[in-house]
């Protein structure tokens, strides 16, 4: 089983899984998890949702002596530009094995719950990219681009249809994920849960054209269930298209065959 690089554990604001229970799925292998960090989110009526920090490194700690440092902290960033002030105050004094960028919402409400019958699906896909750029263009430092189609994980579109209306967009993004060397994820609830594997597919051919080589698998799991969720399948997809290796972001960052 290949490390799963997306994560939550009850440390999240929508996960109750005990960070430890991740031990008796990961098949002996390390283990990291990613916490929510958005700020105002709409789908917790604007709260903030945090991290405990402290709580949580102390627990990382102890889980490390317990099971010989298998244990890895990490986070998934949710960006606005409105929070941006506040996310670089909150990373300043924090260390984290891997960050993820994930855009989720825009300070009113998440892509995924948006009613699209009140917005174009043009101008829809156009801010959900656009804010997707603003944060690769910001000095915030990700390691991995989580997600990259979250805000049309609900919506039926053709790989044409999605070419059409966000290559332009797209074309942008890779370019400042190869500049940055921000790692491209490769998420399975995206791929197999929403049916997305097409736009994947499509994506990853023209990162790979760009000169992309740096690749995750994430399986966005908030329970033990979903842990490495589709792996297998991800693995074959990704050999298919000749990527051979992925990244891992553990103390150091290296390269490992898949
Ligand atoms: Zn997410
Ligand atoms: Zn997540």
């Amino acid at each position: 089983m290949m490390f799963d690089q997306h994560v939550h554990s009850n440390f999240s604001f929508d996960s109750n899984e005990d960070l430890e229970n991740y031990i008796n799925v990961s098949n002996k292998n390390d283990i990291v998890t990613t916490e929510h960090l958005d700020f105002s989110n709409p789908i917790i009526n604007y709260e903030d949702s945090s991290i405990d920090y402290l709580k949580y490194i102390e627990e990382i700690d102890s889980l490390n002596k317990k099971y010989s440092n298998k244990f890895f902290s990490g986070i998934e960033i949710g960006y606005t530009p409105n929070s941006e002030k506040r996310i670089e105050d909150f990373l300043k004094d924090k260390n984290f094995n891997l960050k993820l960028l994930s855009i989720h919402q825009n300070g009113l409400y998440d892509y995924m719950c948006v009613n699209k019958k009140l917005i174009s699906l043009e101008a829809f896909i156009q801010e959900y990219f656009e804010q997707m750029i603003q944060a690769l263009e910001s000095s915030i430092e990700f390691n991995v681009l989580a997600h990259f189609e979250y805000g049309i994980r609900i919506i039926d579109i053709s790989v044409a249809g999605f070419d059409s209306l966000a290559s332009k967009f797209l074309n942008k993004i890779i370019e400042l994920i190869v500049k940055k060397e921000i790692a491209f994820e490769v998420n399975t609830k995206s791929m197999y849960k929403y049916k997305k594997e097409n736009l994947y597919s499509y994506m990853i051919e023209k990162y790979l054209k760009k000169g992309g080589k740096l690749f995750t698998l994430g399986s966005d799991a908030h329970n033990i269930k979903d842990y490495a969720y589709k792996f297998d399948e991800a693995r074959k997809f990704l050999l298919t298209r000749n990527v051979k290796e992925i990244i891992l972001f553990k103390d150091k960052i290296k390269m490992e065959k898949i």
